[in-house]
């Protein structure tokens, strides 16, 4: 599609909530080209419908590189994605061709810091195996050693990478009676100090942790992060968590040191890949909760992000302020 009298185009590759699709609408500066399907655009389609955009509005599991940018052409003037993590964006190369990017912090972070703190919950406490339980005929009857899981009292939690939603979580688990907070990271955090957080070398902060959550964010640094040595060094009593992106954890790894008692149990919203398949070695242990990537899953989140999302195309599109602009 090509860009109709004055209007502009933009590519919308996936359904998202109204509230960002008024915004577009209303504006009268864009026709709006859209992946009608709850369904991730195939990687032709979406090479197909960013031909002569000058904005891209996408999600986190569109791979945004040299070939989509190529496909769009010289209009391309603005990218909103409707995620904080940008790991899926050639930067570089985004950089290079003067566009600009949008992204929506601060406006997920209560919902993923909750969905972070329940997993934790479920995990340490065994929740899945116990509501299976209660279905499959296993509940005899209250019985002293049965279920028993770790609980977050007198603890040791450590956060590996304490931003916007680490930050909110270490806020959320402090009340649970958690003695320790261990983070660490690239900075010093100022915020730290309210919850009496300690930064620590990452080695100190696994061996000592008895909660491990990891919401950092996916750089070639951190990517792999979490392996057999990582795991080596828990303690074997130790939950880790993750809810940051898939590429951290060496899958592999975790799965023997779950297998084999290295640490206790883990709890993860994300995976490589995703949707993980149904016959990952990792979905058939116990002390594993793995959930489908619903972080920033509510109502309301979702509906704010795609507002979000639609303000930042406008700014790019009509080159003025962008709520929230990622620079780099
Ligand atoms: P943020 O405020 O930028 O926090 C990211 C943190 O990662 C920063 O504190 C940063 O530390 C740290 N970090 C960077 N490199 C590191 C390293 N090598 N080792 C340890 N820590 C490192 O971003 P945010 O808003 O909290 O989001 C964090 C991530 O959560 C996103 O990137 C995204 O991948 C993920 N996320 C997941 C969901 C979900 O649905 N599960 C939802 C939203 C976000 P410095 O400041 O010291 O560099």
């Amino acid at each position: 599609m090509q860009t109709v009298g004055k209007l502009m185009k933009v590519f919308v590759t996936r359904r998202i909530p109204q509230e960002g699709m008024k915004i577009l609408s209303a504006a009268g500066v864009c026709e709006v080209c859209l992946w009608d399907s709850d369904e991730p655009v195939p990687r032709s389609e979406l090479l197909k419908g960013v031909q002569g955009a000058h904005g891209l509005l996408c999600l986190l599991s569109d791979k945004i590189d040299v070939e989509v940018l190529d496909a769009a052409g010289p209009n391309l003037k603005v990218i909103s994605t409707l995620s904080v993590g940008f790991d899926h964006m050639a930067l570089d190369e985004i950089k290079k061709r003067g566009i600009r990017v949008g992204y929506t912090p601060d406006v997920l972070t209560d919902a993923t810091a909750e969905l972070t703190v329940a997993l934790l919950l479920a995990t340490a406490r065994r929740l899945p195996e116990g509501v299976e339980e209660v279905k499959n005929g296993g509940w005899s009857s209250w019985k002293p050693l049965w279920l028993c899981g770790y609980g977050l009292s007198g603890s040791t939690v450590g956060v590996i990478g304490l931003g916007r939603i680490g930050m909110a979580i270490a806020r959320r688990l402090m009340p649970f009676g958690v003695k320790r907070l261990l983070y660490a990271g690239r900075t010093v955090k100022p915020d730290a100090a309210e919850l009496n957080g300690e930064f620590v070398p990452l080695d100190t902060l696994v061996s000592e942790s008895d909660f491990i959550v990891v919401s950092c964010s996916l750089t070639p640094e951190t990517q792999g992060m979490c392996d057999k040595a990582f795991f080596s060094k828990m303690k074997n009593t130790g939950v880790f968590v993750n809810s940051s992106r898939g590429a951290v954890v060496n899958q592999e790894d975790l799965y023997e040191a779950l297998k084999s008692g290295q640490l206790a149990a883990a709890g993860l919203d994300v995976t490589t890949p995703e949707p993980l398949p149904t016959n990952h070695p990792l979905l058939t242990l116990k002390n594993c909760v793995v959930l489908p990537h619903i972080g920033s899953a509510t109502y309301s989140t979702r509906g704010i992000m795609s507002a979000l999302t639609a303000r930042n195309l406008l700014g790019g599109l009509q080159g003025t302020d962008m709520p929230s602009e990622l620079t780099f």
